[in-house]
């Protein structure tokens, strides 16, 4: 027998149930970043192989391990994105948008990495990014922080802490980096394996290592905060005062390094507690290197992308089902004659009524079954049409979500009555 065809491991439907969430989620989302004048932009989900490599780093956990690569029918190797960022600087460069400009870009969509399944953790998973061009100086990286902090208060999210820490520039970082292979040399046993490989080739990511194991050696590590110079100090300074002043508050995470390659000075995220192991909703930086490390002028850039699937469970846990979008109505038809007026009256009633949610009863049957696919919709009234309405003029309203007596209205007058109840 051949194999049953399911979903692919670790990429999962999102079903009606849930969608409510998301574009909740979606549309809370897409209005705070127009209020920060951010764009969206809308990307490939498919990029050659070699934008990833170069963008996120050879050694890394994406690229070593995670990526979805294949050839396509020409030889060319590609990849599903595994993040946005590469992507984003790839068509901002290509598109000459970095030119002269500081363009503020969003984009959201499905990531794809080949990683164990498991709660928050999934091979196919979505992403909000957002990005900032063209700006060297903390304002703007505040400015995102301030932006995600906004984003939770129109979530209704609280008890998300915000974890910030500093990567300096990349020559205060060599220095230290001598230090921390020394430091990790002198304590190589108790390496795993990752953390091994990485020990000359990227040794900052060690710090990043999630191996329970790591936890101690990482705990005793010298800190990469009492390298920086004076310049990058200023920098974290500025945004951890103005934080203060706002009354935003954070915690100095001076392990923070973040597990691509081309971040410096400015690092963020925001976690919670109440998703296990998979706590970061959001992470983000600053990431001067990048533009440059592809191909075009250097330009500066801050960004952060937030994990959908991760927040989508923290408003399952907040909202429950409550944000489903129930008809107002379901229209129920008893007899021929009713069952093709009711269809003209809807369209009228859509008509009369802006953003009317109303469905329609197809498929015939008794008064009774009909009754039950009105409850079963969430409806909060049942409108009942046979023949004997008809004649009448009139359509029986039934409330289905309160003990109130079942009414008549006229036709002529059912759309105003439906009005004033969506106001
Ligand atoms: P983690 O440490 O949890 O693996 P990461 O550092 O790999 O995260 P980023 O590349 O910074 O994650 O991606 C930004 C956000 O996207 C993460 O904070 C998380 O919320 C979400 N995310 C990353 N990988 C996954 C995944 N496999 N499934 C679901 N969400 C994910
Ligand atoms: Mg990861």
């Amino acid at each position: 027998m051949s194999k049953k065809i399911q979903a692919v491991r670790g990429m999962r439907d999102i079903l009606p149930e849930q969608t409510p969430l998301w574009q909740f989620l979606e549309d809370r989302a897409r209005a705070v970043l127009e209020g920060y004048g951010y764009r969206e932009i809308r990307l490939p989900i498919v990029e050659m192989t070699d934008l990833f490599k170069r963008s996120i780093g050879e050694v890394t956990d994406i690229v070593e391990k995670e990526m979805y690569t294949f050839d396509d029918r020409n030889g060319d190797s590609l990849t599903l994105r595994p993040e946005g960022t590469a992507g984003c600087v790839r068509a901002g460069i290509e598109n000459g948008l970095l030119h002269n400009q500081a363009p503020r870009l969003w984009y959201q969509g499905p990531m794809f990495r080949h990683e164990r399944p498991q709660k928050g953790r999934y091979r196919q998973f979505h992403q909000i990014g957002v990005e900032a061009y063209g700006l060297p100086g903390p304002d703007i990286d505040l400015e995102v922080i301030l932006l995600s902090a906004r984003l939770w208060k129109a979530l209704g999210l609280d008890q998300l802490e915000l974890q910030l820490n500093t990567l300096g520039l990349a020559q205060e970082r060599a220095a230290y980096r001598e230090k921390l292979v020394a430091y990790l040399g002198s304590r190589v046993r108790a390496l795993d394996e990752d953390s091994r490989n990485r020990l000359h080739a990227n040794p900052l990511r060690v710090l990043d290592s999630k191996h329970p194991d790591m936890a101690e050696v990482i705990a005793e590590a010298p800190i990469l905060l009492d390298h920086l110079g004076s310049e990058s100090m200023a920098h974290f300074d500025w945004i951890r005062g103005n934080l203060d002043d706002l009354g935003v508050q954070y915690r100095v995470n001076p392990r923070l390094v973040r597990g691509l390659d081309y971040y410096s000075r400015s690092v963020f995220e925001w976690v919670t507690t109440r998703l296990g192991a998979q706590g970061t909703v959001c992470a983000g930086g600053r990431y001067d290197g990048l533009v440059e490390q592809l191909g075009g002028r250097a330009v500066p850039a801050v960004g952060f992308a937030l994990g959908i699937e991760r927040l989508i469970a923290l408003l399952e846990e907040a909202y429950g089902d409550s944000l489903a979008k129930d008809p107002l109505a379901y229209l129920l038809l008893a007899g021929e004659q009713a069952q093709a007026r009711g269809l003209q009256i809807a369209e009228q009633l859509r008509d009369q009524v802006p953003g009317l949610r109303l469905q329609v009863h197809c498929g015939g049957g008794g008064f009774k079954g009909q009754f039950k696919k009105a409850d079963k919709s969430g409806a909060r009234f049942a409108l009942i049409l046979g023949a004997e309405e008809l004649k009448r003029g009139v359509c029986g309203v039934k409330p289905l979500r309160t003990d109130e007596q079942q009414q008549e209205v006229a036709l002529d007058a059912l759309a105003d009555f439906l009005k004033n109840q969506t106001r």
